[in-house]
């Protein structure tokens, strides 16, 4: 497993970055030309692999257009592939999911699957308007990247301890040097991303060479609730990464007020330009409207709301050896659009990379990470299984006479979903609803358990003295 590293230039000359943003600009070219001749059904879509690419274009001479190295085009056609790879596996994701939909005939389903993994969907009218649909033909919008293989670059480390990083220019044998503030010399593959004055270098390393993938992970099983204040809260009362609300609010507040301030500027740009006062249009959109700071501060805030993500889960890996959990990254239906509004977008955000946290972190220290189907977790009594009344951050459950602190009440849940033989990870919603009201309806009229479900039984077994709140109010770290 693969993790991704990030390195900064520090004080480059202007004369080099130009010279490397011109290189990236050339190379922009070399993905729009991939992208334009095989982002769709015939090219990509048809298995045609970077190799077969370069010796067409070694042939016909297209490559004589673009004015740079050999080396770094034949790296940018092949990760312009990719992209287009990555691209319509993504539409075959959505694909998938309509199939499911469509058919329960196990038979059909199969042959579907069979198609549109052998790129055949196009045999098929209903495949072939499902991958219409999802698989948009897309266009190379990057400008500003540079490939660079592992043998086409070096490191130096000069005597004031400073690391260089020597990658190739336009011309042959002509290195640009591009300080780093780091002290680790990058490795393997490099991707330069040129932003604002200055170079990242993203490269990769293995994850088992990290220090905290030899952690070992703990022993038992923990239930996580996803919450909006902390990253997560487990079935064992604890709050883990509680600085993300704090980060998310603080951050949003300085979002809609710096938005509110660019577009006031942004109309006083306008009318200058309106009134002919083009020199004033122009210092305003260079001087108070540029978007280098507002992008490093964007890129600083999602570095530590990422740790802060990433701490909370190893903090919930060190003692679980099976971790159950919402599947974070399913979509639900009706896909809206976020728009403008900063606080669903950032909550998004976080959720995505809180999914992206649980699967990194438990297969790089070996624990279990398992989905299940979260419907009503939050609503209902773990003890008893009823609805109960929500109030703020406290669940009421009348008939047991127990006030629940909500989230941990929902992480007992969805521990407990994992053992549920009714209750599958894509059951609906309202089925669940139906099956957890059959259950205490069941209780209510003292009937027999028919079946072995897990909630009236943990409910019939569990201690007779109730838990109290607060022992599930539980630490907060
Ligand atoms: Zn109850």
């Amino acid at each position: 497993m693969k993790v991704t590293r990030i390195a900064y230039s520090t004080r480059l000359n202007p004369g080099k970055y130009a010279a490397l943003a011109e290189q990236a600009r050339r190379l922009g070219q070399v993905r729009s030309e991939v992208w334009q001749r095989y982002g769709s059904i015939t090219g990509v879509g048809s298995g045609l692999r970077d190799r077969q690419v370069r010796d067409r274009w070694l042939a016909d001479g297209t490559h004589l257009r673009f004015g740079v190295l050999a080396n770094a085009w034949k790296e940018t056609v092949r990760d312009a592939m990719a992209d287009i790879a990555a691209n319509l596996a993504s539409a075959k994701v959505e694909v998938r999911r309509a199939i499911t939909r469509r058919t329960n005939d196990p038979v059909e389903r199969k042959r579907m699957f069979t198609a549109l993994k052998a790129d055949q969907w196009a045999i098929d009218p209903f495949l072939a308007r499902q991958m219409r649909k999802h698989w948009k033909r897309g266009r190379n919008r990057t400008h500003d990247q540079i490939v660079v293989r592992a043998d086409q670059y070096n490191s130096v480390t000069d005597a004031r301890g400073r690391l260089w990083l020597a990658v190739p220019g336009l011309e042959r044998r002509k290195t640009v040097k591009i300080p780093l503030s780091s002290t680790i010399a990058p490795t393997g593959t490099l991707r330069l991303i040129l932003r604002g004055g200055r170079v990242e270098v993203h490269y990769q390393v293995d994850a088992s060479e990290m220090r905290s993938s030899q952690r070992p992970c703990g022993q038992r099983a923990v239930g996580v609730d996803k919450g909006y204040t902390e990253v997560l809260t487990d079935s064992e009362g604890t709050h883990h990464g509680t600085r993300l609300g704090q980060l998310l609010s603080s951050e949003s507040d300085r979002l809609k007020e710096r938005n509110r301030r660019r577009a006031k500027l942004r109309s006083i740009a306008n009318n200058a330009a309106l009134r002919g006062d083009h020199a004033k249009a122009h210092r305003i959109a260079v001087n108070n409207l540029g978007t280098v700071k507002r992008d490093r501060q964007a890129a600083r805030h999602r570095a530590r709301v990422r740790t802060e993500i990433f701490t909370a889960v190893h903090r919930v890996v060190d003692k679980a050896a099976t971790v159950v959990a919402e599947d974070l990254a399913r979509r639900f239906a009706g896909r809206k659009k976020l728009g403008k509004n900063v606080n669903r977008r950032l909550a998004a955000w976080t959720k995505g990379v809180t999914a992206e946290a649980l699967t990194n972190v438990s297969e790089r220290r070996g624990s279990a990470l398992v989905h299940v189907n979260a419907a009503y977790t939050s609503q209902t009594c773990h003890r008893c299984g009823r609805l109960g009344r929500r109030d703020g951050d406290r669940l009421h459950c009348s008939p047991c006479g127990v006030v629940w602190q909500a989230d941990v009440n929902a992480a007992i849940n969805i521990l407990q979903r994992a053992g549920d033989p009714d209750i599958a990870l894509h059951t609906p919603h309202y089925t669940v609803r139906q099956i957890l009201q059959d259950r205490t309806d069941r209780h209510r009229t003292r009937l027999p358990v028919q079946d072995s479900s897990p909630a009236t039984i943990r409910a019939e077994s569990e201690p007779s003295e109730p838990l109290k709140n607060e022992q599930l109010v539980g630490s907060r770290n």
